[in-house]
């Protein structure tokens, strides 16, 4: 007779075929997903491995006994190759549930760790709600905040974060790149502006950038970044502090991978985000040329529309094209391409719904155009005929709702 866990096997190949047979008859029905920045698909690969690491390692990886030193073993192995990818050191990586916990953790580890220094932060309106958010409830608490102003290229204003810095910045969060337009900041540049301020830690989240595009880690204090962003699994995220900064947790419950962050080490999560990781850099450079090609494709075919702004500037990343349109509501335009089966956001999937967006009002002061946009964010595995059909199917939405 067959025991639960083989019962649990056997179910679980069979949901993994399901989902292959699942994905046969999305394509064979010509379905076109252009959200890869809100969330991609995961892949075969690092599926198979939460699958034979979470069936093949049953101890928690802090029993003592031979079982759980196996499990820790093998977490440490993963550990190490991560760190070893990023350029850092394995205790400077914390696993968390997704980049908002990272987001939260780094952002009130840091204020609470250092408030006798001082209450000031800057950000940007370029943030993820899960930056802008922790930093809101900072400021509820009494943080002084202030948003670096954006110029019209996308890049942080320099000159004007230098006039905002001051003794008692505590903290500065600045995204790699956005969620919306995908602005790629000079991040080494506003490192080397913090270097003189020894208690202001610079925050960065990374979560649209791993795996896009090269990530140096060497002025960063701290970085979050979410597998789920490319091809790995959801709901585990990751926090990169360097060493002697403080950090005050957020959940607390005793030592667990490391003391920032409690709860029973995930293994298979850990090991997917590895292989998830080292897959995403290996071919970093071919995809991002392959998505190159296929952005100006996009591009060239949006440019031609007299109603349609193209708000994604030299500055943004491949991956993200922003757009609005000119007296078109953006949420009837997702609708309309909805039902020819093709999937883009307005905003970041995390945005209040009928609201502004305010990576696009922060460098178009334009309320209208904020109010209208429309995100199309692609992948390697997005095909020049997707991006085809995609145009030939905007065309006839414009038609009909312009
Ligand atoms: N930060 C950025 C820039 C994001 O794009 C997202 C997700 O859209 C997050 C944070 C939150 O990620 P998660 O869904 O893993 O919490």
């Amino acid at each position: 007779m067959e025991s639960n866990r083989d019962l649990w096997i056997l179910n679980f190949s069979c949901l993994i075929k399901e989902s292959s047979l699942l994905s046969l008859e999305r394509t064979s029905l010509n379905m076109i997903y252009l959200d890869y920045a809100a969330h991609t698909p995961v892949s075969d690969e690092v599926l198979q491995t939460f699958f034979d690491v979470s069936r093949d390692y049953i101890a928690n990886p802090n029993s003592p006994y031979k079982l759980g030193r196996e499990a820790a073993a093998k977490m440490e192995e993963s550990t190490n190759h991560i760190a070893a990818l990023l350029g850092v050191k394995e205790s400077e990586i914390i696993y968390t549930s997704g980049a908002t916990e990272s987001n939260n953790l780094a952002i009130k580890g840091i204020a609470s760790a250092y408030k006798r220094y001082g209450k000031h932060i800057i950000t940007t309106y370029l943030e993820h709600s899960s930056v802008t958010g922790a930093i809101t409830a900072l400021q509820n608490q009494g943080y002084d905040v202030d948003f670096v102003p954006i110029l019209e290229d996308g890049l942080v204003d320099l000159n004007q974060l230098k006039e905002l810095i001051r003794e008692d910045t505590i903290l500065v969060s600045i995204c790699y790149v956005d969620s919306e337009i995908g602005l790629k900041q000079p991040i080494e540049e506003i490192s080397e502006l913090l270097k003189d301020y020894p208690h202001c830690y610079f925050h960065v989240d990374a979560t649209q950038a791993v795996g896009k595009v090269p990530i140096s880690l060497n002025l960063i204090d701290l970085m979050t970044f979410t597998p789920h962003k490319f091809f790995g699994m959801n709901g585990s995220g990751i926090l990169i502090k360097k060493e002697n900064i403080l950090l005050e947790p957020i959940i607390h419950g005793g030592i667990s991978t490391t003391k920032f962050r409690s709860g029973t080490p995930v293994l298979p999560m850990a090991v997917a985000a590895e292989k998830a990781l080292s897959t995403m850099l290996e071919n970093l450079e071919y995809n991002y040329s392959y998505v190159t090609i296929l952005n100006k494709q996009l591009r060239e075919g949006l440019e031609k529309y007299s109603n349609v702004c193209i708000n994604s500037t030299s500055n943004s990343i491949p991956y993200i094209l922003n757009i609005s349109f000119k007296g078109i509501n953006s949420g009837a335009f997702q609708e309309a391409l909805e039902k020819h089966d093709i999937y883009v956001s307005t905003k970041s999937a995390c945005c209040a719904p009928n609201t502004a967006s305010r990576p696009v009002y922060a460098i178009t002061r334009d309320r209208k155009l904020a109010m209208s946009t429309l995100r199309i964010s692609l992948s390697h595995q997005t095909t020049k005929e997707e991006i085809d059909t995609f145009l030939f199917v905007f065309d006839e939405c414009l038609k009909e709702l312009g």
